[in-house]
């Protein structure tokens, strides 16, 4: 079996842009803009995996498209089966001036070639079922408490978990603000419901000190990307100090970083993101890495279909992960557990669906399990 082309699709945001905290500098404009890599065999299996930017120009995410043309030289002419050569050779190129999130993209098209050849879901490949998995929901308004609180009774009465919101830059820095904010809605949610924060590295440390001891007060299930993502140190420090457990890892890549913050006890729970720390392989590989230190696994999953769908093999598969994100895009949906941001993707809702009582599975068939809308990619291609 040999790969023959190598395609990139680039494709248009199918929902609205949020406003989220990231950085020192303040909030930042995020959308889901889709890019699929699409990769053409010999034998007439094919395969797709996606990346994304969390950004409206159109310019950058053509640029991963022509990033993820540019390793097809790595690709065309070998067997996609062999996954990680392919990834190890990619690897080196993108670590020095490449795009890890074209090595994402990729590395997903080479595991649903590599199930599709075999008959088998990816799941099976990476070792099997290993634990019931349920959803957690990002709900990423910049709401009132009063209608945060009201939104935790909807998304209850689906069956999520918990619901994280954001803290941080986004309202402007102001801490008394978010620990008002983590106290009244941690206060207010159902019974059973639990609450998580996420600062997307926004925080100094003596504000993320502040605010964990108010998470730590209010039991919060974690505190995400309280400092800035490679001060390994402080995170370890607040992990020590707070009773909140600290979670992060989602702007790393690849898979190594987590051997330093796993040795310096820096986070209770990793939050890999498929899209960019490389795909299946790498995100399995901190799998590995974290059951060995006993902590937990809970993908960062903010984004696309077909990726969503990849790391939910993964959850699938890992015997440190039994939740996984699912974000919330439309709070005045019918029913919370539909997917919307594929359109693109055949029957999204009904793949890609948190069940009532809050589990959610991957399809069973061969690969990731999801087809492309050939009518609806043409609809919203940009490149
Ligand atoms: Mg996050």
């Amino acid at each position: 079996m040999e790969v023959t082309e190598v395609e990139a699709i680039v494709l248009e945001s199918a929902v609205g842009t949020i406003p989220l905290s990231g950085g020192k500098g303040g909030s930042f404009d995020a959308t889901v803009t889709p890019i699929i890599a699409r990769i053409h065999t010999d034998e007439g299996v094919v395969g797709i995996g996606e990346t994304f930017i969390e950004d409206p120009s159109s310019e950058k995410a053509k640029w991963v498209g022509q990033s993820i043309r540019g390793l097809s030289k790595h690709l065309v002419g070998h067997d996609p089966r062999e996954v990680w050569d392919r990834w190890q050779e990619m690897y080196v190129h993108t670590k020095r001036t490449g795009s890890y999130l074209a090595l994402s993209a990729i590395d997903e098209a080479l595991w649903d070639i590599k199930g599709k050849k075999a008959g088998v879901p990816v799941y099976e490949l990476l070792g099997g079922k290993s634990s019931e998995v349920k959803a957690y929901a990002t709900f990423p308004y910049a709401k009132p408490i009063d209608e945060l609180i009201e939104d935790s009774q909807w998304l209850h009465d689906k069956g999520f978990e918990l619901m994280k919101i954001v803290v941080g830059k986004t309202h402007g820095g102001d801490i008394e603000h978010d620990k008002k904010r983590i106290r009244e809605v941690s206060e207010n949610v159902p019974d059973g419901f639990g609450l998580s924060c996420d600062a997307n590295t926004s925080y100094s440390f003596p504000e993320a000190m502040a605010v964990g001891k108010t998470a730590s007060e209010c039991e919060l299930g974690w505190f995400e990307e309280p400092i800035e993502h490679t001060d390994i140190e402080g995170q370890a420090d607040l992990n020590s100090r707070l009773s909140v457990p600290i979670s992060g890892y989602q702007t790393h890549k690849p898979h190594y970083p987590a051997r330093d913050h796993l040795v310096a006890d820096a986070l209770e729970i990793y939050q890999p993101t498929l899209d960019l720390c490389g795909g299946v392989t790498a995100a399995q590989s901190v799998a590995t890495l974290v059951e060995a230190f006993n902590k937990r696994m809970v993908p960062h999953t903010f984004g696309p279909g077909i990726n969503y769908m990849a790391s939910l093999h993964v959850a699938t598969a890992s015997p440190v992960c039994d939740l996984i994100e699912f974000a919330v895009y439309d709070d005045e949906a019918d029913d919370p557990g539909e997917f919307v941001a594929s359109p693109y993707v055949k029957n999204q809702g009904e793949n890609i669906y948190v069940q009532d009582g809050g589990v959610i599975e991957p399809p069973e068939k061969p690969g990731l399990g999801l087809e492309l809308d050939e009518d609806a990619i043409e609809e919203y291609r940009i490149n």
